[in-house]
């Protein structure tokens, strides 16, 4: 069995009296691609939130490449090679796809750096390398406000790469994307991970994409783990199907 890059065990996430997460136990395996699904409310989110360290856990541990990073915070867990996208888009519409990608460098050096000061050529070139690599080369100099929202979507994912991540949680990737443009976004999340080397943990609400995407799907409800296993076996799973009609 491959390295467990992510382990969490025994984690527990409560909001006053509700629990968003009840006892999880699962791992995320290096270089795969995972899926996570569940219906609405049955605390996905939450779970990543407490990966990246958004917020504390009430117990249970989270270890990333065997460290301890559930007391850690965000940025912290960023620096490990540890990332996080968001089901809304988070770009700067007013700055071009080029800008945007720049500004999403390791903070490392942010002290030497003023708003208007230029950026090292060797950091426009890997933004427009990532661009390539998402699609949107053609597009690099136009307001990114003036995309898609699926084209927003990708320029969010390349400048998560500008980190050189070594994991990714991607929460509900297709979310609003077109659906002729899926097949595409699925096709490129597969290639990130053959290509780039990056563990993606993947949440996602449209079973075709996920089934078509992860190796491996754990499935979520009220909180808890209720299965995990290959998409072929979490189709046919009546637990699973009974949790989403439950949930209608
Ligand atoms: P999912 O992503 O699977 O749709 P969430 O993780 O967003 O589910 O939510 C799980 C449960 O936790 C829900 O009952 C939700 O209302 C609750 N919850 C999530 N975030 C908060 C929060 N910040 N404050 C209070 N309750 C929350
Ligand atoms: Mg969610």
């Amino acid at each position: 069995m491959a390295e467990q890059q992510l382990m969490i065990n025994g984690v527990t996430k409560r909001f006053g009296g509700v629990v968003a997460n009840d006892d999880i136990t699962l791992a995320v395996p290096q270089g795969r691609i995972i899926g996570l699904i569940g219906p609405n409310g049955s605390g996905k989110t939450t779970l990543f939130n407490s990966i990246v360290g958004y917020h504390p856990v009430d117990n249970g541990s989270i270890r990333f490449e065997g460290k301890e990073i559930s007391g850690m915070r965000v940025p912290e867990i960023a620096r490990l090679g540890l990332l996080r996208t968001f089901q809304q888009t988070r770009i700067y519409g007013k700055m071009t796809c080029v800008e945007n990608m720049q500004i999403s460098v390791p903070h490392t050096h942010e002290s030497f750096r003023t708003m208007f000061s230029k950026y090292p050529p060797e950091v426009t070139e890997k933004a427009e390398s990532l661009l390539e690599f998402v699609g949107l080369y053609a597009k690099r100099h136009l307001m990114a406000g003036d995309l898609s929202f699926g084209q927003q979507k990708l320029l969010e994912f390349a400048m998560a790469l500008m980190n050189e991540p070594k994991m990714m949680l991607l929460d509900e990737p297709t979310a609003g994307v077109n659906p002729t443009l899926i097949n595409g976004l699925i096709e490129r999340l597969k290639r990130t991970n053959a290509d780039l080397g990056i563990t993606l943990f993947v949440i996602e609400h449209n079973m075709r994409a996920i089934m078509n995407l992860a190796e491996h799907i754990y499935c979520l409800a009220h909180g808890q783990l209720l299965t995990g296993g290959p998409p072929d076996e979490i189709q046919k799973d009546q637990k699973v199907i009974d949790a989403y009609l439950g949930a209608q």
